[in-house]
């Protein structure tokens, strides 16, 4: 990887990539667990919530298709992020152009507003 020593925080960079491969693998294992979960209620299909073990595994499966649904979404924020930091804009407000402290995107990689501005609904 290139070192850029101009960056606000040149460990963003990489911040941002390990935690895109945290995000990668988290995605793969809860897919997986989708498989189960889809697999398990398929033995269930003709029961309704009468039957408490369907009602576990329905609620199984949502919390699974839940944290699916975040981890897919954190994913496409962190590949935004890459592509900022790429671009040259990871470091700047999208709402006001304004400056983003270093200090509030070490914190949270994906932030793409400044915390004025994240604050102001
Ligand atoms: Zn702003």
């Amino acid at each position: 990887m290139e070192h850029e020593p101009d960056l606000p925080d040149p460990d963003a960079p990489e911040r941002v990539r390990r935690a895109r491969d945290d995000a990668a693998r988290s995605a793969e294992e809860l897919a997986r667990q989708w498989e189960q979960v889809v697999e398990a209620s398929e033995f269930t299909n003709n029961d309704d919530e009468h039957d408490p073990e369907g009602s576990t595994i329905a609620y199984e499966r949502e919390q699974v298709r839940s944290m699916l649904g975040r981890v897919k979404r954190e994913l496409e924020a962190l590949d935004l992020a890459a592509e900022r930091l790429r671009e040259g804009t990871y470091w700047t407000c999208e709402r006001c152009g304004g400056p983003i402290d270093p200090d509030r995107l070490a914190a949270r990689p994906t932030a793409r507003a400044c915390i004025g501005c994240a604050r102001r609904p």
